[in-house]
C-alpha cells in the first residue's frame, strides 16, 4: 500500500479513506496482522496492524525491507486514447517501469481530457500489484506543441523516440541501442498524427523516428512494445 508522507521506523500511522476500506473490508486485516507499506520516498516497509476499524486502520512501522528502487529514466509521451485503452497504457507503463507518463493531446485524439484522480489510482494500484517501490509521475495532459517545447527546454539533448508507422524509420531496437537513457517515447493517437504535427515532431532537434515493425499497431500496443524494447536495451 502506498501512503504518504515518508514513513519511519517505530512510528504509528493511521490509515483512513479508501485505503482503510481496502485493508479492513477487502483484506480483512485485524490487530496483529503484518502489512507492507511504501511511501515513494524511502522505500518498502514491514508494519503491523495495531487496530483495524471500518473507517481507519492503525499500523506500527517496523523495518525498511527495500530501499526505493532506482527508476529507469524513461518518459512515455502518449497521445490520449479512448478511456479503456489509455487505462491499459497507464497500467502497463507502470508495470514496465517508466519514470514519467506525459499524456499528450493531439488534433486526432478522440479523448480530450484525463481524469487525473482516476489515472493516479490506476498507476498506484498497478505499482502495488507489481511491487514497485517508486510511483511513476503522471503529468497533466498537454498539447503536442507544449510537450515538444518542454522536452527541448527541460530534457535538452535527450532523445525523443517518435514511434512512426508511416515511413521506413530505423528499427526501434537499433535506435534505442545507439542512444542510451534518459529518453522519451512518443506514441500517437488512434488516428495517428496529422501532417502538420508530424512535421513539428520531425522538426524537433531531439526527435528520432523509430519503427516498431511493418504492421500498424494500436496506440496501446505500440506503447507497450516500445517501452518493453527500450527497457530490454537501455533500462538499468
Ligand atoms: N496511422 C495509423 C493508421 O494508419 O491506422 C494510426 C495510428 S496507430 C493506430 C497509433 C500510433 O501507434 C501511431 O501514431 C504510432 O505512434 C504508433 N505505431 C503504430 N504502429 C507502429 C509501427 N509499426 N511503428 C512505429 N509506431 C507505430
Amino acid at each position: 500500500l502506498f501512503t504518504s508522507p515518508a514513513l519511519s521506523a517505530g512510528e504509528t500511522r493511521v490509515i483512513d479513506g479508501p485505503q482503510a476500506h481496502y485493508l479492513s473490508r477487502v483484506m480483512r486485516v485485524k490487530a496483529g496482522d503484518a502489512v507492507i507499506l511504501c511511501d515513494d520516498e524511502t522505500g518498502e516497509w514491514a508494519a503491523r496492524v495495531t487496530d483495524a476499524g471500518k473507517r481507519s486502520v492503525t499500523v506500527e512501522m517496523a523495518e525498511l525491507l527495500r530501499e526505493r528502487e532506482s527508476v529507469p529514466q524513461l518518459t512515455l509521451c502518449a497521445a490520449l486514447l479512448k478511456k479503456p485503452r489509455f487505462d491499459l497504457v497507464l497500467e502497463k507503463a507502470t508495470e514496465l517501469g517508466v519514470a514519467r507518463i506525459q499524456p499528450v493531446i493531439t488534433r486526432r485524439c478522440v479523448a480530450d481530457a484525463l481524469n487525473m484522480d482516476r489515472a493516479r489510482t490506476i498507476v498506484t494500484e498497478a505499482a502495488e500489484q507489481c511491487a514497485r517501490t517508486a510511483l511513476p509521475h503522471i503529468a497533466e495532459p498537454v498539447t503536442l506543441d507544449a510537450m515538444l517545447r518542454e522536452w527541448a527546454s527541460i530534457w535538452h539533448g535527450q532523445p525523443l523516440f517518435f514511434a512512426d508507422e508511416t515511413r521506413d524509420a530505423p528499427p526501434a531496437t537499433s535506435a534505442f541501442a545507439a542512444e542510451a537513457a534518459p529518453a522519451a517515447i512518443l506514441i500517437g493517437p488512434e488516428g495517428g498524427f496529422d501532417d502538420a504535427e508530424r512535421a513539428a515532431i520531425r522538426g524537433a532537434e531531439a526527435a528520432r523516428p523509430v519503427s516498431l515493425g511493418p504492421r500498424i499497431l494500436r496506440g496501446e500496443t505500440a506503447a507497450i512494445a516500445a517501452i518493453s524494447l527500450w527497457m530490454g536495451i537501455a533500462g538499468d
